[in-house]
Formats: C-alpha cells, sequence, structure tokens
C-alpha cells in the first residue's frame, strides 16, 4: 500500500491518493484539479468524499466527468473499508476506515491534536461528543489522516479527550 498526500487550495487540504495493486482511490478532491492528476500513477477505481464542504469537493466535478464515477460507491474493486457516520463538524461527515492499513480518513471531523469546529452549518457538539465516542472504540493504534494538517494516531488524541 502507497499513501501520497497532496496538499491543494487556500485552505491547504488534504487529498489523499491511496494505491494498492496499481489500483487507487482518491480522497476529498478538493482543489487543483491538474495538480492531483500528476500526481496519480494507478487506475482510479474510486472517490471518497468526507463532507461536503468547497474545499473538500472542489475538483471533484472534474475527476467525475474525467473517470465517470459515483463517488459514493462503497463496493470499490480491491478495497475494504468501512464508512463509519462522524457528524459534529457536519451533518454529513464521514470516516473511511480501511482496517487491512491499519489507517482512517477523518476529513474535518478529528484533527492533528485538535477536532473540526462545530459553529458551521449543520455542526453540532453534540454530534461532535459522540461520534467522539464512537471513533475511540476503534483500535487506539489506528494512524488518522486529516483533511488539513499532520496525520495523527486515535491514541494521541483520545488523550487529549478523556
Ligand atoms: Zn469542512
Amino acid at each position: 500500500m502507497k499513501l501520497k498526500t497532496v496538499v491543494v487550495g487556500l485552505l491547504e487540504e488534504n487529498c489523499y491518493i491511496l494505491e494498492d495493486n496499481n489500483k487507487c482511490i482518491i480522497i476529498d478532491p478538493g482543489a487543483e484539479f491538474e495538480k492531483i492528476k500528476s500526481n496519480i500513477e494507478c487506475d482510479v477505481v474510486g472517490i471518497l468524499i468526507t463532507h461536503y464542504h468547497d474545499d473538500h469537493i472542489g475538483a471533484l466535478e472534474d475527476f467525475k466527468k474525467m473517470y465517470k464515477l459515483n463517488e459514493n460507491d462503497y463496493n470499490i474493486d480491491g478495497f475494504n473499508f468501512e464508512v463509519i457516520s462522524t457528524p459534529g463538524h457536519t451533518s454529513d461527515s464521514k470516516t473511511y476506515y480501511f482496517k487491512d492499513y491499519n489507517i482512517m480518513f477523518t476529513g474535518d471531523f478529528l484533527f492533528h491534536n485538535s477536532i473540526g469546529r462545530m459553529d458551521l452549518p449543520t455542526g453540532s457538539v453534540g454530534d461532535m461528543k459522540k461520534s467522539l465516542e464512537k471513533i475511540f472504540k476503534y483500535p487506539l493504534d489506528t494512524i488518522i489522516y486529516p483533511g488539513h494538517g499532520d496525520k495523527s494516531t486515535l491514541k494521541n488524541e483520545i488523550d487529549i479527550y478523556y
């Protein structure tokens, strides 16, 4: 497995390219279609979106046109993952957990040493609390790849919030 981070847009969003067996999944193509495209060295078999904020989906339409993909296809060729509903930053926030690789993509739900803001439309402090309780039931050595900034682990984050 190979994981590439492409930082895009004014808000420095992390677009991820997860590659295995010459196939790859793109997570949150936020902006700069050409820049992301130039980093792809594999067959794109799917696109995952953690939530529908502009800085996470800016290049989505271009990718859909190019690959004719449905970004909500959860049965992606060769990749096994779990879609975990983690509202709080937005009501549609999702975390994608790839157990085989021991990683999860948390979008703007959970960052290195912080959590997503809850004051935007559909944000909720109560939902955020529940989502944190839910996510910390997963193996604590799971590496988290957030929508902005550095990677972390669940262990690091649980030590901050509990
Ligand atoms: Zn957001």
